[in-house]
Order: C-alpha cells, then structure tokens, then sequence
C-alpha cells in the first residue's frame, strides 16, 4: 500500500529560495508572486557536491568534538564529515546509519543553530560548519544512488506492534527490524510519516523527502498498516497481543491541540487551529484536497497567536497563501520559543508581530464570522481587524489508546508514564511508550533519542520474555 504511494509521488527537483517579501525566485532568478502553487518549494537550497566536499575540508577535527557533544542522538559528526571530505560517501552514510534512521529530515528540521552547528568551535568565528546541510547531502546521496545495502538478519527475536508513524514509530521500528525483531506499525492516517507528514510545511521539509525515507525503513522488513486507528473498531493493544505480538509500542504524539474555548467568541467561524491550516495546506499541495478547502483566500488579514515553531510555520504558510499575517505573542520576542532562524525568516517573508498581547476576546459579524480580536496591548486595550485567526499554543495526547486500555498509567495532562527498566515500558507489561506522547511535545531528534532508548528496553524485555518461555517449556518437559 505504501509503495503504491511512494509511486503517485511526483518529483519537483526545482529548488527555490526566498527572495523578499511575498516573492520568491526559481533556479533561473525567474520571479513569481506567492499563492502560485510553486510558492511551496523548499527555502534551503541543497549543496552540489563539490560545495559538499569543500565544506566538509573546512572541519578542524578537534580533538573534543563539541559538535557530536550538542547532537542529542551523538551522531558520529567528525566522522562523517571526515569521510565525506575524502569522498567516501557510502562510509559517510554507515556511520550516520549508526545512531539516525531519518538523517534526510534531521539535516533539514533540526534546530541545528542550538545542537551540533551551535556547538561547532568555527561558530566563534560565525563560520560553523553547515552540519545539518552536510548530513543532508549525504542522505540524499545515498538515496539517488541507492548506496547501501544493509545485511538484516531474519525476523526471529520477537514480534512488535507499533503504534503510530511518526519520528519516535519510525525510530523504534528501523532500530528493531535492523536487530532481527518482525515489526508491524499501525498508523491512523492515510499516509506514514505523522508530524513529518501532515504538520511540517512543504517548504521546510518536502514530502518526497520524508516518503523516500519511509520507503528505506520499509526495505528493512518494517510492515506499515495504515487508515488503522488503535482504540477504534476492536483494534486495540488487547487485540493486538491477542494477534500473538510480543510487545507493543505507543508512539502517539499529541494530536490535541489546546484551544481558547473559555475565551468570548472562540467558537467564531475563522476561528481554527494552526495544524489544522498547516494539515490542508500539506494535503493541498499531495493534491488530495482542492484550494477552495484551504481555510485562507488571497488577501485576508490573518492573525496567528502563539509564539512557537508552530506559530511560525502557520504564519510563513499563511503568507505564502497570500495573506497578510500578524502574530500575536502574550510576552516579549526574547522570550518567544521559535527557534530565532524561524523567526528571522518569518520576518524577512514578511510577517508581522505584535508583542506583549493577550486576547480578551473574538468579536464577530451579524454572520458569526470572525470580525476583530479585542486584544490587551502594551498601548491599552484595541480591536485588530482579522478576517481569520489560527491557534499555536501547545497540544495534548490523545487518550484513544489509553482509555481502551487497562493498566496504562497517564499524569493529569494525558501523558504516558514509562519506567527506566526496562526503558520505556508503561505500567502495562509488554506495553512501552516514546516520543512527545511522554515528553510533551518537543522535536524530531528528541523523540527519535527516547525511541532509540525504548527499543534498547523493548529488546531486552522480549529477550527476557522468550527466555522464561523456554525456560518453562523445559520444566514441562522435565
Ligand atoms: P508524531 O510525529 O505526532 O507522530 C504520531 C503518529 O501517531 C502520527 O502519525 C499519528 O497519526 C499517529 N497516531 C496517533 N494516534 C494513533 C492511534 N490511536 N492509532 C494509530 N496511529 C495513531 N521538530 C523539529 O525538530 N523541527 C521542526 O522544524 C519541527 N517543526 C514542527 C512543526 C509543526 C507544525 C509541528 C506540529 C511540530 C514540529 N516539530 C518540529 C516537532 C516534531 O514534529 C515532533 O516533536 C515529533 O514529530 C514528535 O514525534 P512523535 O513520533 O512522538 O509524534
């Protein structure tokens, strides 16, 4: 099911920057006016090779490493790069293949400006090598020449069922398939790939990207079921150790996104939710969905209050919708979560931001359409026209699985809690959990790191598992 996707998957090799307010340039320095479908492509250009290799001379190999101490999965960044300048690019991938399964989305998602490159000693000089380029380069190598060809030992260690498909799913299945176990992922979407899919925006992070991915992840013997909802239908961890798995992983992310319904007019037509703009617009350019569901028309005055990453790519997508687009923070911009490269490219696409303001309510029309949002400002309290609004502030799991399933213990918010030994397991036996569903929402990297932790916990619990089962058919037999 999910090669026939791959197939439908069309490929733009076009790569465009952003050249100023509301105009972007192609390869060719052919300008065009966003909301032309092309307004989508990617912002960060790729390197050649030659430009790959030359940065990856410039790497002063210190003797401690402080890249590989800011990379949270301890990525083998000397290394590497090292191979890369030689040109070694299938030992360049291996290394990388040792700690990533998704190094063509962590060279492209990760706040590297915080992790390895924010670390890397040539930063003094604000000359850092470009890490996450340079990992991105070679991941895609890799995938255009189809360089490796991973030896994967038969599936006989155990069989794991794995809830969900996004970074932290994907993670714990890549790791298991590579150490022998058969995995299954069970995915409530249409499409793997979770957050990577249907909430990073195209120009960020292309799906082709994140398909080609997948499509490696599937090559390891990884089985996908998709438009599977566990919690819904029967399907549920019950069954699913009913069906004979060994033990099963929840990797849910958080699909609640927190809403104002306290607040006055927050149930306004043009009241939405962030993700659910950054999700039609995903769906919109895969060609799923047609432009009249997109929830923004050319020219509307668009407001988007939240001051994180979210907020920043609903804004930068809104934009590129042809909007004129405002974000309303509660605080100061010093004190606002984006990453400041987000935040400076929002600004240079031209965004605008309106600091230290709280909404007091959300005035609407004789149609129960957004009007105006009555705002507290630092110049008093004013209504601000918006013809739309989009919510970015933070998200919640879902209690589907949990609520269907005895004995998995959640803390007030809905969050899973998982033991250290073995790592990662939930106060159900056999039932391990990883990712934002546990740690609240964070990133790519870090859901990948506690994944990786789990499926080191899910081995050994399996492992013991087979052991006493053996153990006790010899008894029998004795
Ligand atoms: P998710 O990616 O949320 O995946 C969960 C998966 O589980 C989904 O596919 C979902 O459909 C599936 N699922 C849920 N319930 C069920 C069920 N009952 N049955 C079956 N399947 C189910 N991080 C970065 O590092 N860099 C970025 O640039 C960045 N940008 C972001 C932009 C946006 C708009 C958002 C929302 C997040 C961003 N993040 C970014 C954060 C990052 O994407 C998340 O931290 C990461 O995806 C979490 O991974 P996860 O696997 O835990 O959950």
């Amino acid at each position: 099911m999910l090669l026939c996707q791959l197939k439908c998957v069309i490929l733009q090799p076009v790569v465009y920057k952003i050249d100023c307010k509301n105009q972007f340039k192609d390869n060719n320095n052919k300008l065009f006016k966003s909301m032309e479908s092309n307004s989508f492509q990617v912002v960060n250009e790729i390197f050649t090779t030659k430009e790959a290799i030359d940065e990856a001379k410039r790497c002063l190999n210190c003797k401690v490493p402080m890249c590989r101490k800011g990379c949270p999965i301890d990525n083998d960044i000397p290394e590497f790069v090292h191979q890369l300048s030689m040109g070694n690019m299938g030992k360049a991938m291996s290394i990388i293949n040792d700690k990533s399964n998704l190094p063509a989305i962590c060279g492209r998602v990760c706040p590297h400006e915080k992790q390895c490159q924010g670390n890397c000693i040539l930063n003094k000089k604000g000359k850092s090598i470009q890490i996450g380029k340079l990992e991105c380069f070679i991941a895609d190598f890799d995938t255009d020449m189809n360089l490796i060809r991973e030896r994967i030992q038969k599936n006989i260690r155990g069989r794991v069922a794995v809830i969900g498909s996004g970074p932290a799913g994907l993670t714990v299945a890549g790791d298991l398939a590579r150490q022998g176990f058969d995995v299954t992922i069970f995915e409530g979407q249409n499409v793997a790939g979770g957050v990577l899919m249907y909430g990073i925006p195209e120009y960020r992070l292309p799906k082709t990207v994140v398909r080609k991915e997948i499509a490696k992840i599937e090559a390891l013997g990884v089985n996908f079921v998709l438009n599977c909802l566990v919690g819904e239908n029967n399907i549920t961890v019950d069954s699913l150790f009913d069906e004979g798995y060994d033990a099963i992983f929840i990797g849910t992310g958080t699909s609640i996104p927190m809403n104002m319904n306290g607040v006055k007019g927050a149930d306004l037509r043009g009241v939405n939710q962030s993700t659910y703009l950054l999700h039609c617009v995903n769906s919109y350019n895969e060609g799923v969905i047609s432009r009249d569901m997109v929830p923004i028309n050319p020219g509307e005055r668009v407001a988007v209050i939240g001051g994180g990453n979210v907020a920043m790519d609903a804004a930068r997508t809104a934009i590129r919708l042809g909007a004129d687009v405002t974000v309303i923070y509660r605080s100061t911009q010093d004190k606002m979560p984006a990453i400041p490269s987000e935040y400076n490219d929002a600004v240079a696409e031209g965004v605008k931001f309106m600091w230290e303001s709280s909404t007091i309510d959300f005035v609407g029309n004789e149609k129960n359409c957004l009007k105006a949002i009555h705002l507290n400002t630092p110049d008093g309290e004013k209504n601000v026209e918006f013809n739309r609004v989009f919510l970015a502030i933070g998200s919640r799991p879902a209690n589907r699985i949990v609520s269907t399933t005895a004995g998995i213990d959640v803390d007030e918010r809905g969050y899973v809690i998982v033991n250290e030994r073995p790592m990662g397991m939930t106060t159900r036996s056999g039932v391990f959990a990883g990712g934002d569903v546990v740690h609240h929402p964070k990133t790519v990297v870090l859901a990948m790191k506690a994944a990786k932790e789990v499926a080191s916990g899910i081995a050994q619990y399996v492992d013991a598992i087979k052991l006493l089962e053996d153990c006790k058919k010899l008894e029998e037999k004795g």
